[in-house]
């Protein structure tokens, strides 16, 4: 077959694709311990939740309401309004429903924005995206339409007690050149759980502004839902910043609804890519979240139940990790929100590509480094060094998994 330039790049093994893949042959072989993919853990009370929710909006008729109908093209307005009160009240933001447009999940608002505002302008030349904070979800590597649209800046790295350690934003380094055109950032950070801090945020509030381009905020696992995140943080948003939230991480990523909060014009952008992309998001997540605002639940489960729950479970998978690895051997990124930890290895003899290849032969799946730096240009043994791994499932699967992966890490030394 004869695909055109946008096919061959759109059909492509990409990163993404692989850990989708290997997530759902893990998915079917119960014995296999996932630790590689960004589900989010079943947590018994928000599933009774969701189910006695869903029941009774069966029974009053809104479920069918949302099945049997399209929405608009910025998706549910009962939710766009309620969302915006609930901000307005919540943060003092200034936000009304133009504010905000509905996606099917965030990973489609990221191919909006970035081909809104990267990728080749009118005048020919290539506009780019900046991370100014790599390692950075793997997600967003392939959602270019051109190649080389992704440009990345390595952090510096604080080393902490504990054997753990924290990125920060390089901003000594920090270049935004003529062909940026929009900077993102992840807060909390899919893959290393880093929340960079308010004062990071707000420099690069500063630089996007003087450059006179927006900076992208990837909220997925943030505040005030789903609230997975463990350090002092103060959500941010002006008219400068596109804040993209999603349903995924409160424990519906089923429900595909990604949530983008900008200034008016961008929002009227997004509504009109929904239209010809989509017709209209999907209805059923933004009409579960309108009712979750209506009944005050949606921040109340985020944190008394979310929070809580990743908090026990991240603590309780360090213990476990340094029972069976020591600082020598694995330093970790300090766990500050999102469901993952990043794990460095620092001198281990093999990458951690080979290690991914050994524990998957063994039946446990976490993901290599390297897929986590889109847009770095230079090669960074840093990147073959570390591991990322998730905390959500239970206790005794995450024991199982971690010895494995002590055993791994030691027969790479012995070898030696
Ligand atoms: N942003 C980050 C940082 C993520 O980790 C994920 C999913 O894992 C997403 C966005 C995508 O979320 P959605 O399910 O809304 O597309």
């Amino acid at each position: 077959m004869t695909y055109s330039l946008f096919g061959k790049k759109f059909t492509r093994h990409s990163g993404i694709s692989q850990l989708m893949a290997d997530m759902n042959d893990g998915l079917r072989n119960p014995e296999a311990i996932m630790l590689g993919g960004g589900n989010p853990a079943a947590i018994p009370e928000m599933e009774r939740y969701f189910q006695t929710l869903c029941r009774s909006m069966l029974t009053d008729g809104t479920l069918n309401e949302a099945l049997c109908n399209y929405d608009g093209p910025q998706g549910k307005n009962a939710l766009l309004t309620a969302l915006a009160a609930m901000l307005r009240q919540a943060l003092g933001w200034p936000v009304t429903a133009r504010n905000i447009a509905l996606t099917n999940g965030s990973q489609s608002a990221f191919f909006y924005l970035f081909n809104l505002f990267a990728g080749r302008g009118e005048d020919g030349g290539l506009r780019r995206v900046l991370f100014p904070l790599a390692p950075e979800y793997l997600g967003y590597a392939d959602a270019g339409l051109e190649d080389k649209m992704f440009v990345a800046a390595k952090p510096t790295i604080a080393q902490l007690p504990d054997g753990q350690f924290k990125y920060h934003v390089d901003f000594e380094h920090l270049k935004v050149g003529e062909d940026i055109g929009l900077i993102c950032v992840s807060r909390p950070t899919n893959p290393t759980g880093n929340v960079i801090t308010d004062r990071e945020l707000l420099r690069l509030d500063t630089l996007a502004r003087q450059r006179r381009i927006p900076l992208l905020i990837d909220n997925a696992y943030g505040l005030p839902f789903p609230g997975i995140i463990f350090a002092p943080a103060t959500p941010l948003w002006n008219p400068n910043i596109i804040l993209c939230m999603s349903l995924s991480k409160l424990g519906l990523p089923g429900a595909r609804c990604g949530i983008v909060i900008a200034n008016e014009e961008i929002i009227g952008a997004i509504s009109n890519m929904n239209g010809i992309i989509s017709l209209a998001p999907g209805g059923l997540g933004p009409a579960l979240a309108t009712e979750m605002i209506r009944r005050g639940d949606l921040m109340r489960l985020s944190q008394t139940v979310i929070r809580p729950f990743y908090q026990q479970r991240v603590q309780q998978t360090i213990a476990t990790l340094r029972r069976y690895l020591p600082p020598e051997r694995c330093l970790i990124h300090t766990p500050e929100g999102a469901i993952f930890l990043w794990l460095w290895f620092q001198n281990l003899p093999i990458t951690t590509e080979a290690l991914y290849q050994r524990l998957k032969q063994r039946g446990v799946l976490m993901v290599p480094g390297h897929y986590f730096f889109p847009g770095l240009e230079t090669d960074w043994p840093h990147a073959q060094q570390c591991m990322r791994m998730n905390y959500v499932p239970d206790a005794g699967k995450i024991e199982r998994g971690i010895a494995i992966l002590a055993e791994e890490v030691e027969r790479a030394f012995r070898e030696t």
